[in-house]
């Protein structure tokens, strides 16, 4: 039972789990050890520490913070937040509106939330009486020019309250993930010159801007690729909830009596349809947790390329997309208990849920690599790969086609665009799925990998079919292949634990 079902966590454990004697992100199996474990134990402090060892001090580490705000970091004494998102702009982080102005006489920035719908929000802070402090992004602007996007670290509120400038105020309680949320504004905030995260970049006592970049777009994309740092925690903590529900599911299903019309008394799993929701939510789950520990030495590793980040947003999105299936399909089938917090499946489903969005908006780091990847900027469409298994030629062959579909014919318009949006996604999620076989085959036991593929096509079978990939006789004799294959995982069950536990 989680001891925890509603409210904060406890803070003494919070605070424990903040602390450490270096920075965690220099220590990944420990750091993903603590993730995973607090994921499954408190959802709610999972996201504290995702905040605090990643986000902010994977920017302050990324970006060249100086050494003592590190260490504070890392010591726990303060606690990380990141104020990127505004209130007034979908997609905000493309065009931030927070100020922070350079003053020459005093080489410090005079941080502001110029418009109300410059507001930081939502906030996400740990209990009140935890100081925090916080990567807030902001223009840059010198002597009346722009700069671009830049990131500052700016003490956000200390034991007693807001520091002096910064407003901060709570919004309503909310069901899932309750934690302090807030929208945070700025007034004149003073910002010394050495919590600019200046990566490389100065400004001469003439107070002349001088960037290794080329230019401010280039200083924004550079600047919001600190996702990548979160996005490491959010995949290792997703896969971790999503086996946790599957054992907890399974579990249940084995030991929950039911009263059959004609089998008489027998265990929830006996029953096919059981099977089905638990055996793929076992395998969307290993898939999730392969695809995650997979990219984690590159999600935590310090100035990627911009070509990787792409691949490392789609991996967020794509194990957002098994994780949440897994919870999902574990929560559905243990009826009541998929309701109730005291059985956790409801806090785990509002964590994947919750990543949808925080983080980087999963529609958005689609369409954005459809775009690119639609252009041709450092992708080239799968060709036949000889020796691949028939699930994988399957998925090659399907995002091939719709690769061709949603580039020919591009003209650069809005409207040509917007209306390829829905293919864009499923684009996207085709080539989600051809990555995600080509990296689980091998690594899952066949059955499970096998499930996990037939599952993948059924939910297309018509455009299979319509394309001729499929027979029709191929697509009739799907459920007959997936139900055969559940039977096989029920005869033999003891490898599922072992599996789990991971
Ligand atoms: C639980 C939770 C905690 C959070 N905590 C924090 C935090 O601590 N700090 C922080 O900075 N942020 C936080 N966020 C915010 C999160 O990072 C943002 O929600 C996210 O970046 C998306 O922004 P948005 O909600 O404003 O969505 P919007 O940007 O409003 O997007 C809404 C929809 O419009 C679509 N859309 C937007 N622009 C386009 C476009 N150009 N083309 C096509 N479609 C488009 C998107 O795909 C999306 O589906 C949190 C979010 C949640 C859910």
């Amino acid at each position: 039972m989680n001891p925890w079902p509603t409210g904060e966590p406890p803070e003494a454990r919070l605070r424990a789990a903040l602390a450490a004697d270096r920075p965690l992100l220099h220590d990944h199996p420990r750091l993903r050890a603590l993730l995973e474990s607090s994921a499954v134990a408190d959802p709610g402090e999972f996201f504290l520490l995702f905040l605090h060892h990643c986000m902010a001090t994977g920017a302050a580490l990324d970006q060249g913070a100086a050494e003592e705000d590190v260490a504070d970091l890392a010591s726990g004494r303060w606690a990380g937040a990141a104020l990127l998102a505004e209130l007034g702009h979908a997609n905000s982080n493309s065009r931030t509106h927070t100020e922070a102005v350079f003053d020459p006489a005093t080489r410090e920035f005079v941080l502001s939330t110029p418009v109300p719908g410059a507001a930081k929000y939502p906030a996400t802070f740990g209990p009140a009486g935890l100081a925090t402090l916080a990567v807030v992004s902001a223009r840059l602007l010198i002597g009346g020019t722009e700069h671009g996007t830049a990131l500052f670290l700016v003490p956000v509120r200390d034991e007693r309250g807001p520091c002096p400038g910064v407003s901060i105020e709570p919004c309503p309680p909310t069901a899932l993930l309750p934690l302090d949320y807030a929208t945070v504004r700025f007034d004149g905030v003073r910002v010394p010159y050495r919590r600019w995260l200046r990566d490389g970049a100065s400004i001469t006592p003439d107070g002349e801007f001088h960037d290794p970049l080329a230019d401010a777009g280039a200083r924004g994309r550079r600047t919001m690729s600190m996702g990548r740092f979160g996005w490491g925690a959010i995949t290792v903590g997703l896969a971790a909830v999503a086996r946790a529900s599957v054992s907890l599911a399974l579990d249940r299903a084995g030991r929950r009596r039911t009263l059959d019309r004609l089998a008489g008394e027998i265990p929830a799993i006996d029953h096919l349809n059981q099977q089905r929701l638990l055996f793929g939510a076992l395998a969307s789950a290993l898939a999730a947790t392969t695809l995650a520990r997979r990219e984690t030495g590159r999600y935590w590793s310090f100035g990627a390329p911009p070509g990787v980040h792409r691949e490392l947003g789609l991996t967020k999105v794509a194990v957002t997309a098994l994780a949440d299936r897994a919870v999902n399909r574990a929560r559905s089938a243990s009826g009541t208990a998929g309701f109730f917090s005291e059985h956790r499946l409801i806090g785990y489903q509002g964590l994947t849920l919750a990543f949808q969005s925080a983080g980087g908006d999963n529609r958005l780091i689609a369409l954005d690599a459809a775009w690119t990847m639609a252009a041709g900027q450092e992708y080239t469409p799968p060709a036949d790969a000889p020796g691949a298994d028939e699930w994988v030629t399957l998925f090659r062959h399907r995002e091939r086609l719709l690769h061709e579909e949603l580039a020919t014919g591009l003209d650069g318009s809005f409207d040509t665009w917007n209306a390829r949006s829905e293919l864009a996604l499923r684009f996207v999620s085709a080539h989600s799925a051809r990555r995600t076989a080509e990296v689980v085959s091998g690594e899952l036991p066949s059955d499970l990998y096998e499930l996990h593929c037939l599952e993948e096509v059924e939910a297309h079978a018509g455009w299979f079919l319509a394309h001729g990939l499929l027979t029709a006789d191929q697509v009739l004799g799907l459920p007959d292949r997936i139900n055969a294959l559940c039977r096989c995982l029920h005869q033999d069950p003891t490898p599922l634990d072992r599996l789990l536990c991971r």
